[in-house]
């Protein structure tokens, strides 16, 4: 089994790279700020029908960017939401990040990652974690699962990101001053609104 994960985005401008080792923790996420975020987008092939979002999280010190990195840009649903990073060159998108780097940890989303012929299953395991199923498209919801071992592990992420300041080696963010490679955008309330509204 190889040892890393590439990483691309759909027209091959961002390359990466994501060492297997440690803790990962694979979750589809139906949320409606994970969907409106794609909504805002327009970009095609990120939700599956019933409008979840795949999404691998893993420390962000396993994960750098090989080529590309000044194409990522971010957008926040709010002034207080997550990093949501994507491409500039094709609008595909890469992953969630708290805005502080601090909290330490990288959801990356399977459609920058699934180029080289590599199976999110064989690299990261099973989906272990479905959160948001409230919001999933259909009558029938699917069940929840995976909160309390998904929670701990997300925690444990964490943890292990102070471990020596550990959480500086993260490639979303300048290791001198802690601030995002780039300028997070924030929707308007109107863009907001469109984004949740249901397509
Ligand atoms: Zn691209
Ligand atoms: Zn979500």
């Amino acid at each position: 089994m190889p040892n890393i994960h590439k990483l691309r985005c759909r027209c091959g401008q961002v390359h990466g790279e994501i060492k297997l080792a440690g803790l990962s923790n694979r979750c589809v996420c139906y949320c409606t700020d994970c969907q409106a975020f794609v909504r805002h987008l327009r970009a095609p092939d990120v939700l599956d029908s019933r409008g979840g979002t795949d999404i691998v999280q893993v420390p962000p010190s396993n994960l750098v960017f090989t080529q590309g990195a000044e194409n990522l840009a971010c957008l926040r649903l709010t002034d207080r939401g997550m990093l949501r990073w994507y491409s500039t060159c094709c609008q595909t998108t890469i992953g969630n990040t708290p805005a502080n780097w601090r909290i330490s940890f990288v959801g990356l989303i399977h459609t920058c990652l699934g180029s080289e012929n590599q199976s999110l299953e064989a690299s990261f395991g099973p989906v272990s974690m479905r959160v948001g199923v409230k919001t999933a498209f259909g009558e029938v919801k699917p069940a929840a699962s995976g909160l309390f071992s998904g929670l701990a592990k997300a925690i444990a992420l964490i943890v292990r990101g102070h471990i020596g300041s550990a959480y500086r080696a993260n490639p979303f963010f300048n290791p001198q001053t802690g601030l995002p490679i780039a300028k997070p955008t924030v929707l308007s309330a109107s863009e907001l609104a469109t984004a949740k509204s249901a397509a």
